[in-house]
């Protein structure tokens, strides 16, 4: 079974690499879903809901809510801090997916594949 809580942070962040150069900093108020995949356990959960949010709080959200995303995640993409909250919460044994909104409608989902990035 999939299990799946939402997050959102407020942070800002800009572009390095455009073919236009940098963009100019601005701010997003970023959706952030993770969600872990697992049996039902004899207790009735796949994962306690409240668990995750501590860890996600403590490792994702202390980091980034109201952060500029820059000092973090270097040319921080959608994509890429995807890549940075998954490394965050890698230790979980059950994550399955990070999935990453950097506005409505944008979003972007990292499930661990191995070919993460092409540099
Ligand atoms: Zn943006």
């Amino acid at each position: 079974m999939l299990l799946t809580r939402e997050f959102s942070f407020e942070a800002a962040h800009h572009l390095t690499k455009l073919p236009s150069g940098p963009e100019p900093v601005h701010g997003h108020t970023w959706r952030l879903n993770v969600t872990l995949e697992g049996p039902v356990q004899p207790d009735g959960m796949v994962f306690d809901f409240v668990k995750l949010g501590d860890v996600v709080e403590k490792k994702v959200l202390k980091k980034l809510d109201h952060a500029d995303l820059n000092r973090v995640v270097a040319n921080p993409s959608a994509e890429r801090v995807a890549l940075w909250v998954w490394k965050q919460l890698e230790a979980l044994p059950l994550l399955s997916a990070v999935q990453v909104w950097e506005c409505e409608g944008c979003s972007v989902t990292y499930r661990g594949e191995r070919e993460k990035e092409r540099v």
